[in-house]
């Protein structure tokens, strides 16, 4: 798949068109009222294109994991009001997935005009990709647009399935997403450094395993690097610790030798007494934990290690923090990292989950060239797998 050749809404003519767009409107509610409109605004700019090309548009989305069909507590009406007023347009809410009411809704639509189908998720056939659900929201318009891009990595008859039965394309933000990862990973600007962190390194051996067949430098750091340093014999004291990943984990530091990729571990470490934001600390070489402490960050040596590495980068791909970057005392190196892809002028895209949340609260988001919004379709992304609601759609 040549996910740099996937047809976008700019590639369409909607003119008169209904088209249908999957959106991620999976936002946080707290007793029916949307805590973060986040996500709303974020697909403005697709639908906002799609009205001014004069197209009627229909849109859907999962919200939260509805297990008996219709609840009312996984209602999408409370986003239809909120698209309605940060669109300043009436925004019609259909009372059904696919029913009667969203059939005779769609029929009726004009240009110009919004209509939102309840929650996908209301439809059993939705998780299973099933074959007439996916005619069924067909039925309801003429062209598919997927803007969805953390449900990207799942086969859902609305994230996938769809696209078999219309013309289709990608919306807006995953078209940003393509651009940004997909060319980092298929014609990077180099130096490409990879930068990986996080808890597990059985979370991203994946990710680990397809970088290093891209990357000219790749660092590691966080509670996944211990696991290296064991499986070399070295002692990691109660840090994090993935005996049954040691194989893997040597495999990994001979793929790096064999592609002549720079391999980059921590070479000091601060640790604490215990998993506590309080908890006594200090900062030690990482070949030598001392027994009964526990690798909570990367120390100041390292910091300027990887710094360094990152100077000079052509694109830098970010994936998880270098520590317990939740608790301020451990935060130092998470931050330091972040400063530094922020300087480096590099093109810097941070992958989604943890690692965006971080780089959003430090208060560096408006330094980085891009931020995935998804967070396990973005591993999924890095690991180099084909993304179903991607793959699914029509190339140029
Ligand atoms: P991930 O979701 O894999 O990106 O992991 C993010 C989590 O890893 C965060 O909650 C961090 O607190 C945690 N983490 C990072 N470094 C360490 C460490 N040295 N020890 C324990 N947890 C860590």
């Amino acid at each position: 798949m040549n996910v740099l050749a996937k047809k976008s809404v700019s590639d369409l003519d909607v003119s008169g068109k209904k088209v249908l767009v999957r959106c991620d409107f999976n936002v946080k509610m707290e007793g029916g009222v949307i805590t973060s409109d986040k996500r709303i605004v974020a697909s403005l700019p697709t639908i906002q294109a799609l009205l001014n090309k004069g197209a009627a548009v229909i849109l859907c989305s999962h919200l939260g994991r509805p297990k008996n069909g219709p609840e009312a507590e996984f209602s999408l009406a409370p986003v239809a009001a909120r698209l309605s007023e940060l669109l300043g347009l009436p925004v019609q809410m259909a009372a059904d997935v696919v029913g009667p009411d969203a059939q005779a809704k769609a029929a009726a639509l004009q240009p110009g005009e919004v209509l939102l189908l309840e929650n996908v998720r209301f439809e059993k056939g939705e998780t299973k990709n099933d074959a007439d659900l996916s005619k069924q929201f067909a039925a309801l318009a003429d062209l598919y647009v997927n803007d969805a891009f953390g449900s990207a990595h799942r086969a859902h008859a609305s994230t996938a399935g769809v696209a078999d039965n219309l013309p289709s394309a990608v919306g807006l933000l995953i078209q940003k997403e393509l651009e940004f990862m997909g060319a980092a990973l298929e014609a990077p600007k180099r130096p490409l450094v990879a930068i990986l962190g996080g808890a597990k390194v059985s979370d991203k051996i994946g990710v680990i395993s397809n970088l290093l067949e891209k990357v000219d430098t790749l660092i590691v750091g966080g509670g996944m690097a211990y696991t290296f340093f064991a499986a070399q014999g070295y002692g990691v004291g109660t840090s994090l610790n993935e005996p049954d990943k040691y194989d893997l984990a040597l495999e990994m530091l001979q793929k790096a030798k064999d592609k002549g990729v720079k391999f980059l571990l921590p070479i000091d470490t601060v640790v604490g007494k215990e998993f506590d934001a309080n908890t006594e600390s200090m900062t030690v070489d990482s070949d030598e934990l001392p027994d009964g402490w526990m690798g909570m960050d990367i120390g100041e040596k390292t910091r300027k290690l990887f710094a360094d590495a990152l100077k000079g980068a052509g694109t830098i791909i970010w994936n998880g923090p270098m520590g317990v970057s939740e608790w301020e005392k451990f935060a130092a190196g998470t931050i330091a990292i972040a400063t530094a892809v922020a300087e480096s002028g590099a093109i810097s895209i941070i992958g989604g989950g943890d690692s965006a949340a971080a780089v959003q609260k430090l208060g560096f988001a408006d330094k980085m060239s891009h931020i995935s919004t998804g967070g396990g379709a973005s591993l999924e992304f890095l690991e180099g797998k084909e993304l179903p609601g991607i793959a699914c759609i029509d190339e140029k």
